[in-house]
C-alpha cells in the first residue's frame, strides 16, 4: 500500500483546460471518490494517475516516488473500468492468471492468488466459465478479482458500476466496500453518481469544470457544503436553492417576494442579497410557521414522501418521513430551524454561514 500524492497537476487539451492546477493526497489505505458532472475533469485526473494521459504539469507520486514518467504498468496499480475489459476468449480462471503470467509469476502463486480471489468474490464456481456466460454484476466481479490478485499498492476505479442496473449497482456497490475493508489498499474511485459518492468514500473531493470544490468526508460535505455547486450537487433531491435577502439587521432572511422572516443563529451584514439553501428534509409542517407553501405533487416513496410545490414563485421540495398523502392545508405552511439554513453569496455561490 503506499500513498497517492498530485502536486498542482495539470491537464489542457489545446484550449480547454480539463484539471486546472490540482493539489490532492490520499493517505495510505484511504478511499477517496472523485465526484462531479460529466465532463468535470475526474476521468482525466484518473487517466493521468493511471499512465495512460501526460499531465501539462506537475507532479504525480505513489508513496514517495515520482511517477510522472512511468509507464502504466510499472506504476504498481491496478485499474477497474466500466465496461469490465475481459478477454472474452478466456475462462474466469484465465481471464484473472493472465496478468499474472504476463509478469512471469511462478504458477504456484498464481493458483494461490486466482484461488484467494474468487473465495473472496464469491467466483469459485464460474472460475471455468467464459465472460459471455455470466452477468454484469458476476462480469464486474472479474474485473475487479483481475485487479486484486495484482496485490498492487493502489486501485482506480472509472465508474465501475454505470453498466449495471439499478439493484446491481447497489450490491457491487457494497461489496466495493466490503472488500475496501478487508484489503485495505488505497483507492481512488470516479463517479458521476452522488450516491455512491456518499456511501463508499472516506473523503469524497467535489469536482466542477476542472477544479476542485470540496473535499472532506462526505456527511461532513453534505452537512456544510462550500458552495452552492455542492449544495445543488450532493444530496437527492438536492437542496433546495431560494433567491432571497437578509433584514436591515442581519439577525433574519427573507425568501424574495415572500415577507417570511426566518431567523438566523448568527448575525450577517445586513440588506444583502443572498441564496438561502434549505435542505428537503429540514422542512416542518406547521401550521404557524413562516412559509407558506403551495403543495403541486407528491411522490411516495414508501419509507418518506417527496412533496414537490412552491414557496411564492420559487420551486420547493419536501422530504416528509411516512408514506402518508398530504392534503394541501397540512402542508400549507413550513417551519425550518435556524441551524438548517445555508446562506450562500448570490453572486459567486459561495457559503457565507461558517458553522
Ligand atoms: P465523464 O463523466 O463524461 O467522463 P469527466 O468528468 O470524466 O466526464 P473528462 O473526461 O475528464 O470529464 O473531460 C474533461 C474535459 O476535457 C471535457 O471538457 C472533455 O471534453 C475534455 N477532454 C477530455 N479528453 C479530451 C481529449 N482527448 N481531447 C480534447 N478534449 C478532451
Amino acid at each position: 500500500m503506499a500513498t497517492l500524492t498530485l502536486r498542482s497537476l495539470t491537464k489542457r487539451f489545446g484550449d480547454t483546460a480539463a484539471l486546472t492546477p490540482t493539489d490532492l493526497e490520499v493517505a495510505d489505505g484511504e478511499f477517496v471518490v472523485l465526484v462531479g458532472p460529466s465532463g468535470c475533469g475526474k476521468t482525466t485526473l484518473l487517466r493521468m494517475v493511471a499512465g495512460l494521459e501526460t499531465p501539462s504539469d506537475g507532479d504525480i507520486l505513489i508513496g514517495d516516488k515520482r511517477v510522472n514518467d512511468l509507464e502504466p504498468r510499472a506504476r504498481d496499480i491496478a485499474m477497474v473500468f466500466q465496461n469490465y475489459a475481459l478477454y472474452p476468449h478466456m475462462s474466469v480462471r484465465k481471464n484473472l492468471a493472465y496478468g499474472l503470467k504476463l509478469r512471469g509469476m511462478a504458477t504456484e502463486e498464481i493458483t494461490r492468488r486466482v484461488e484467494w480471489a474468487a473465495d473472496l468474490l464469491g467466483l469459485g464456481e464460474y472460475l471455468d466459465r467464459k465472460p459471455r456466460a455470466l452477468s454484469g454484476g458476476q462480469r464486474q466481479r472479474v474485473a475487479m478479482g483481475r485487479a486484486i490478485v495484482r496485490e498492487p499498492q493502489l486501485f482506480l476505479f472509472d465508474e465501475p458500476l454505470s453498466n449495471l442496473d439499478a439493484k446491481l449497482r447497489a450490491s457491487v456497490r457494497v461489496e466495493i466496500k466490503r472488500l475496501h475493508q478487508r484489503l485495505g489498499t488505497t483507492t481512488l474511485y470516479v463517479t458521476h453518481d452522488q450516491v455512491e459518492a456518499m456511501t463508499l468514500a472516506q473523503r469524497v473531493v467535489v469536482m466542477n469544470r476542472g477544479r476542485v470544490e470540496q473535499v472532506g468526508h462526505p456527511s461532513a460535505v453534505y452537512a456544510c457544503p462550500a458552495t452552492t455547486f455542492v449544495a445543488g450537487f450532493l444530496g437527492s433531491p438536492p437542496m433546495n436553492l431560494f433567491e432571497a435577502r437578509l433584514n436591515a439587521t442581519g439577525d433574519s432572511v427573507e425568501i424574495a417576494g415572500v415577507e417570511a422572516p426566518l431567523p438566523l443563529p448568527t448575525s450577517m451584514e445586513g440588506g444583502q442579497r443572498v441564496t438561502l439553501g434549505i435542505r428537503p428534509e429540514a422542512f416542518v409542517p406547521d401550521a404557524n410557521g413562516p412559509l407558506p407553501f403551495s403543495l403541486d405533487l407528491q411522490e411516495p416513496l414508501g419509507a418518506e414522501t417527496l412533496l414537490h410545490g412552491n414557496i411564492g414563485k420559487q420551486p420547493c421540495t419536501l422530504r416528509l418521513a411516512g408514506e402518508t398523502l398530504y392534503a394541501k392545508d397540512q402542508v400549507g405552511r413550513l417551519t425550518v430551524t435556524p441551524d438548517a439554513l445555508h446562506l450562500f453569496d448570490a453572486e459567486n455561490g459561495a457559503r457565507l454561514t461558517q458553522d
